[in-house]
């Protein structure tokens, strides 16, 4: 009796597995069709100053899927990293966001994450000064988002595709800093103009010591290597006014603005949108 259960348990287990399995081949499927059907579009959360000012925005790509509503990132980017849609995918991303950005006023700029995959596996240094000379965006508005994984094979070609896009004049910044390996070499000896915290640091401040200890050496660490630190995932007054006595100089998070459409960008780069905004976050 009890092995035969064991036995129910192991096939109902093998069946579960099946089906994940199976999902994930049709959601591949639908990734490969879904640029050329228009499924994607990017949304855009502010990145804001001490005093609240708009400094920029980071550009998240969504993903409308036709039967399932929004698709997380969470979700699709590493099944179109594992299926190369992610090399066509960042291409358009970075086109689409360069070309946002070009209509925002002059002293706004756009963050762009990008994949290790699109290090290895195509020439981004290229890619990036097309999208740059096609919307007519100046390099320094623009801002690249890598994370410390892009590091676990820090081959020449990936060292010499860093100084390449250095030279374009745009900016690099190290995400979820504090989660991966190594890192503390890499960040003088790449030059990063921008660190940005993970949440996982975030969330627990201001109460938890351990969490504010690592968040302060961060920051007193990045700004004596003349590097701006931001903050990612701030939800409360309390963690803002935390960030700022330890000294943290840049702000993201749904306590200032969740990921908005283009459209909603636009106006809140324009004064009433600004306006408003830093009445709710002052
Ligand atoms: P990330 O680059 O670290 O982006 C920050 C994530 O935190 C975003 O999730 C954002 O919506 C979320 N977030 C922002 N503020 C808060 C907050 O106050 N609280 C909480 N709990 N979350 C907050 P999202 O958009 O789901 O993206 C998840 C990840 O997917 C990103 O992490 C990034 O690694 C990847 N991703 C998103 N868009 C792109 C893209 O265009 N290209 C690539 N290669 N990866 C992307
Ligand atoms: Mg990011
Ligand atoms: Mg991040
Ligand atoms: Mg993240």
């Amino acid at each position: 009796r009890t092995k035969g259960e064991g036995r129910n348990g192991y096939r109902f287990y093998e069946a579960e597995m099946d089906e994940r399995i199976e999902a994930r081949r049709a959601l591949s499927t639908d990734l490969w069709g879904a640029l050329d059907r228009n499924e994607f579009l990017l949304h855009f959360q502010p990145i804001v100053t001490k005093d609240a000012r708009i400094r920029g925005f980071e550009a998240l790509v969504r993903w409308k899927h036709p039967k399932r509503d929004f698709v997380s990132p969470a979700e699709f980017i590493p099944l179109a990293e594992e299926t190369g849609v992610i090399i066509p995918l960042g291409e358009w991303i970075l086109r689409q966001a360069c070309a946002t950005a070009a209509g925002w006023p002059s002293d706004v700029s756009v963050a762009v994450n990008l994949s290790p995959i699109q290090f290895r596996h195509s020439d981004l240094p290229l890619l990036v000064r097309s999208a740059l000379e096609e919307s007519g965006l100046a390099p320094s508005r623009l801002e690249l988002e890598i994370t410390e994984s892009v590091f676990l094979e820090a081959t020449p070609a990936i060292k010499a595709a860093l100084a390449k896009l250095r030279e374009l004049g745009v900016r690099l910044s190290l995400d979820d800093f504090g989660t991966g390996y190594s890192s503390l070499s890499y960040l003088r000896r790449l030059a990063f103009d921008k660190i940005k915290i993970d949440q996982s640091f975030v969330r627990d401040l201001p109460h938890e010591q351990g969490s504010a200890a690592i968040v302060r050496a961060i920051i007193d660490l990045a700004t004596s290597l003349n590097m701006t630190v931001v903050a990612e995932g701030v939800e409360t007054e309390a963690q803002r006014r935390c960030l700022l006595s330890l000294g943290c100089h840049e702000l993201q998070g749904y306590l200032f603005s969740r990921p908005v459409p283009a459209e909603e960008a636009g106006s809140l780069t324009n004064r009433q949108g600004l306006r408003r905004w830093k009445i709710h976050a002052a």
